[in-house]
């Protein structure tokens, strides 16, 4: 039933659902692969809610979990004091995390993690002496949230630009999609290596003694998933380390089995200074990021002269017992079930599907890794992004939930879909492609 017929409360200027304000969809129930909507219909989640409910839906062990740290304990200051789930879910965390990644940093959100991330980057710098790197470079449709060190950093160029200049100094490695040699083109793209070589321009630009840290989205998701090409990640770090720069890889979408390992950095075998995750930290039930520090920057950071006085910062909600006692379930629930390398099994299975979209109406490119998933579609001319939010509006009708970004459909399925699921998914997909102009 829809709550009330005045819904003008929740409509915010800034919410991308305004664009729903005079057929507003109400999601009521959710459980495993499925939705319930408020009509009653059925909807698998090919989305996993916004990248985050990687185990599905109303898994028992998390609801449990979340329903007896209520009652125990509700609250806890992070500040003044700790409780035992926050020491038990940073150990677990920090065991699972890529090798070297020793400490990690409680949030609420991935924006707020991206933030502490740059923080700490520059905290590092400073402690090192060399305080006067203080610039911060991301990558053009790179995403980093939505906090003033998230969108001047980030390479959404509209997600910014109302807000004025943004956090001085920041600037941007050139993106690396290009369709016209890698269309369609399966997992990693072959070419354009080189790409990474765009630091050393601007290295050459700002020099490096003014620069603390890169920031990039190993896979780039809310833009619509941009894979690396081969040797991207590796040549970026190399470049970092020469030039005394932070490599941060932003995992807040591809951390938590999305790829088929645990982390982006297992699976590319590169490994970051500072990781920044959240969403499927917790399954999406209880607000939370995290942000891994490696004990090579932890241990000069911490031993700054400015130690403790001047490195504030810190959340009301930082290490919350409920978001640890879900996260800590969270892990149960995925390691118990497999699904941190789950990706890895079915993911031939959803390429496969992916790409016998090839040839299909408006359709002109298809990216995956993983369980994450891109079909891009022709631009209505003059009319950008209307195409694929019809393809939304029919795959909600039909009963399939995906996400669009632009002219691009992005499918990242809870990672317990089963085989049939894939092919339902997809399958319907199909349909939506054949039937909208
Ligand atoms: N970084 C990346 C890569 C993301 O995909 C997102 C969210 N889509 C964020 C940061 C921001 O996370 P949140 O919305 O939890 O603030």
């Amino acid at each position: 039933p829809a709550p009330t017929n005045n819904l003008d409360a929740f409509w915010m200027p800034f919410t991308a659902n305004r664009q729903f304000k005079n057929a507003p969809r109400l999601l009521v129930g959710a459980k495993d692969m499925h939705y319930t909507t408020s009509d009653g219909r059925q909807v698998l989640d090919g989305t996993a809610g916004l990248w985050c409910v990687n185990a599905g839906h109303a898994r028992p062990k998390i609801v449990e979990a979340v329903q007896r740290q209520v009652a125990e304990l509700d609250y806890a200051p992070a500040f003044q004091m700790g409780h035992p789930k926050a020491f038990e879910f940073a150990a677990r965390l920090t065991a699972l995390a890529p090798k070297g990644l020793d400490h990690v940093f409680f949030t609420n959100s991935g924006s707020e993690a991206v933030d502490t991330a740059l923080k700490i980057a520059l905290a590092y710098q400073k402690a090192r002496g060399e305080g006067g790197r203080f610039r911060l470079i991301g990558r053009e449709r790179g995403y980093h949230g939505v906090g003033f060190g998230g969108i001047s950093v980030g390479g959404i160029v509209t997600n910014r630009k109302t807000f004025g200049p943004g956090l001085p100094g920041t600037d941007h490695l050139r993106h690396t999609y290009d369709r016209e040699r890698n269309a369609y083109s399966r997992g990693i793209p072959e070419h354009g290596a080189e790409l990474a070589d765009d630091l050393e321009r601007l290295v050459a630009l700002h020099d490096a003694s003014t620069i603390a840290a890169v920031i990039v989205e190993p896979v780039a998701g809310s833009t619509g998933v941009v894979l690396p090409p081969k040797g991207y990640l590796e040549r970026l770090r190399a470049l970092c380390d020469k030039h005394g720069l932070l490599l941060i890889f932003d995992e807040v979408i591809t951390g938590f089995g999305r790829l088929g390992a645990p982390f982006a950095t297992d699976w590319f075998g590169v490994t970051p200074d500072i990781m920044v995750t959240a969403k499927g930290i917790t399954n999406g039930v209880v607000p939370m990021g995290a942000t891994f520090v490696s004990s090579k920057i932890y241990d000069v950071f911490m031993n700054g002269p400015e130690h403790i006085i001047e490195l504030f910062h810190g959340y009301t909600y930082s290490a919350h017992p409920l978001a640890c006692a879900a996260g800590l379930a969270t892990l149960d629930t995925y390691a118990e079930e497999g699904l941190l390398t789950r990706a890895s099994e079915v993911g031939e299975r959803f390429a496969d599907a992916l790409h016998a979209l090839k040839g299909l109406p408006h359709v002109i490119d298809i990216r995956n890794i993983g369980l994450v998933g891109a079909v891009e579609l022709e631009p209505i001319e003059g009319q950008p992004t209307k195409r694929a939010f019809s393809a939304f509006l029919k795959a909600y009708e039909k009963g399939i939930m995906i996400r669009t970004t632009g002219d691009i459909i992005a499918m990242s399925p809870p990672l317990i879909i089963s085989e049939a699921q894939i092919d339902e998914l997809v399958g319907t997909l199909a349909d939506v492609l054949r039937e909208i102009d």
